[in-house]
């Protein structure tokens, strides 16, 4: 078997049944991707959307695609024909846009909301009040094109392997408080997207459904290219 496919493998072999493996294929070539599909492999994330676009053109169409990164309102209607999953959503902006692009193309696009977890500053991701004043606006109620199907977020960028634990017992809990104040009865309210190539253990132990595995997996990348 081929490197990528033996990588993907031995990851795979260490995923509890519940959690699911997205290889996040960004800046990486069409021919990396293929050899982790004929590997068997189906789900990829990328973080550039026109990137994307690209990408899911050259490929098999049976590929489950998830937007990664930062999304630009500009840029959904680019991969709004086809996404799978959009796990970044950080505004009520955003997700109307998303919604609009989803009701033109008649699919209903699934979305996780963005946290703030790391103690690093960045300008990306909710904090509770936020999705709280997000999830309870009439404007979002009204939205009939997306579904919120959980959360997503990214620990300190740190060694420290106790802070990163500590930042993903923090998103559970924001998962188990949202679901509790919005989701309560709704099952396809299940997703916490937790853990990277340095510290996806950690987050599985935590309670991550959904790992992005990028370096691990395709080696590192090198975006001066
Ligand atoms: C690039 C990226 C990843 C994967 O990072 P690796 O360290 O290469 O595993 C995961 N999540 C997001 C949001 C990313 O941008």
């Amino acid at each position: 078997m081929s490197d990528i496919g033996d990588k993907i493998a031995s990851i795979k072999g260490q995923l509890p049944e519940q959690v699911r493996l997205v290889a996040v294929s960004k800046t990486k070539p069409i021919e990396d991707i293929q050899t982790a599909y004929d590997a068997g492999h189906r789900i990829f994330g990328e973080n550039k959307a026109i990137e994307l676009q690209e990408k899911a053109e050259a490929l098999p169409d049976n590929i489950h695609w998830h937007f990664i990164g930062h999304l630009q309102r500009n840029k959904v209607k680019y991969i709004a024909p086809f996404v799978k999953l959009i796990h970044a959503v950080d505004s009520l902006r955003l997700l109307k846009e998303i919604n609009k692009e989803a009701l033109k193309n008649d699919r209903i696009i699934s979305c996780l909301l963005q946290f703030h977890i790391a103690s690093e500053e960045t300008k990306f991701g909710l904090d509770i009040k936020e999705a709280a004043e997000l999830l309870s606006s009439d404007e979002y109620k009204a939205m009939k094109n997306i579904k919120i199907t959980g959360i997503m977020g990214m620990a300190s960028n740190t060694f420290d392997t106790e802070l990163i634990r500590a930042e993903f017992q923090h998103l559970l809990n924001i998962f188990q408080s949202v679901k509790y104040k919005f989701f309560l009865d709704d099952i396809f309210y299940r997703e916490i997207s937790m853990g990277m190539s340095n510290d996806y253990q950690i987050a599985v132990q935590e309670g991550s459904t959904l790992v992005r595995i990028g370096s691990s997996i395709f080696g590192a990348r090198n975006y001066n290219k």
